[in-house]
């Protein structure tokens, strides 16, 4: 093989598809199934919103493709006729409070200036597209949508394999060596692959033989998924009727979509009580949603689950070479559906050709966070208390 790529997640399915379709022969193994880690998991919103998209820091090339990485996300989904349920109707975010819209004026115009948005929103407009009244104002990204994750990442991996990749599933990689030749080999139960390269794309999930460089790089935080039973007529006309995918500006955000089924998704980071048990956690969703609209009064739940984002030191995603020909990409910081459309090409091109993959993401080495569990436990714990704090002082 020319590479292999360990992680079938997004990224691993995204850069296995391109460095295929660049004519190089891939391998991509994923110790559980395709999914199994935060691209399975997540709820399926594409935000296309990033504090490190800036000119100053990113090549102009790389610079573009993030700002265009929601655009991406639905083209390839059409490009490659993927079944998800995609809904590229808007990202809304609304302004709860003096301070959030402040907030929001600014985010507006820096998207508003790369001809990401139409106007800024007066309370009224952003009534008409969520449905909720009381919000002072806010926008819209036009390229933002929702989608159904799982049915993503199994169509990525589905035309990955379609373009020739070897995609084996409930293959660990238990193992990672280097041959006297200098190729790599990549140690599963099911037998070795050999590859000139090998693209670590594990993120949260990387287990005990991913290198110590790549665990130690993440603080992991568990986040939280509730999905409500289908809405009635009269729900769905009053909740999201315009189709955008909605969050609010508050520090402990309400943020959700309807799906196409007409399911409210939401959720947030787990907290004492909040995203651990389903009981209080759903008790609290709704209350929170009714607040803002009654008609969700008694709104039924029927799924939760949880699983692991990766944040970075520097709380942007990284592209590095852990030793010649191995290479890691990470840290979404739980902002991963455009995002990896975007590091998924750029990690490929810098397995093809580090210089190339240069002129698209800088290939800085994150930095080292020793005890990052110990770390993550502790913002688990006090950010959710910390962020309603936050918001019920205005601050
Ligand atoms: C609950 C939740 C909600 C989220 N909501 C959103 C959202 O709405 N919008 C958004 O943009 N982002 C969201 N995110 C973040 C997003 O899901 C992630 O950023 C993204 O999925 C990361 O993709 P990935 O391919 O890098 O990693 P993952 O999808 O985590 O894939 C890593 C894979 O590596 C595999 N693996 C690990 N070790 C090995 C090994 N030794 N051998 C083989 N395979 C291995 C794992 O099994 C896993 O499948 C959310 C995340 C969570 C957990």
């Amino acid at each position: 093989m020319d590479v292999a790529i360990v992680g079938g997640g997004f990224s691993g399915t995204i850069s296995a598809l391109e460095l295929c379709q660049k004519g190089l022969s891939v391998a991509l193994i994923e110790a559980g199934e395709i999914g199994s880690g935060g691209s399975g998991r997540n709820h399926g919103q594409c935000i296309p919103v990033f504090g490190y998209l800036d000119a100053e820091t990113l090549p102009p090339a790389g610079f573009a493709l993030l700002r265009d990485s929601g655009q991406i996300v639905f083209e390839q989904i059409a490009d490659l006729g993927i079944e998800c349920d995609a809904v590229q109707g808007g990202w809304l975010n609304a302004a709860h409070n003096a301070a959030g819209l402040e907030r929001a004026k600014a985010a507006h115009a820096k998207y508003a200036a790369l001809g990401k948005a139409g106007p800024f929103l007066g309370p009224d407009e952003v009534t008409g597209l969520s449905g909720a009244p009381g919000y002072l104002g806010g926008w819209v990204h036009k390229d933002g949508g929702h989608l159904n994750p799982l049915a993503y990442v199994r169509g990525l991996a589905r035309a990955a394999q379609t373009a020739g990749v070897a995609v084996h599933t409930g293959t660990p990689m238990t193992g990672l060596c280097k041959d006297r030749s200098g190729r790599w080999i990549v140690e599963t139960p099911e037998g070795e692959i050999s590859a000139r390269k090998v693209g670590l794309t594990t993120n949260a999930y990387g287990t005990a033989v991913v290198p110590a460089r790549m665990r130690r790089s993440l603080v992991p935080l568990s986040s939280y998924a509730v999905v409500s039973a289908p809405l009635g007529a009269e729900q769905k006309d009053a909740v999201l009727p315009s189709g955008v995918t909605f969050s609010d500006t508050r520090r402990d955000p309400m943020f959700f979509r309807v799906d196409t089924s007409g399911r409210i998704v939401t959720g947030g980071l787990v907290e004492l009580r909040r995203g651990r048990k389903s009981g209080p956690t759903v008790e609290q969703a709704t209350h929170r949603l009714a607040r803002r609209y009654p008609v969700l009064e008694g709104l039924q739940w029927e799924y939760h689950w949880t699983g692991q984002i990766g944040v970075s030191a520097k709380q942007r995603p990284a592209i590095f070479e852990l030793d010649d020909g191995l290479w890691g990409l990470l840290g979404y910081c739980g902002r991963g559906v455009p995002t990896t459309a975007a590091l998924g090409r750029a990690f490929a091109e810098t397995l093809h050709d580090p210089k190339a993959g240069a002129a698209l993401w800088p290939q800085d080495p994150p930095a080292r966070i020793p005890l990052g569990s110990v770390i993550g436990a502790v913002v688990q714990n006090l950010r959710g208390p910390t962020n309603k704090a936050r918001d019920r002082f205005n601050l």
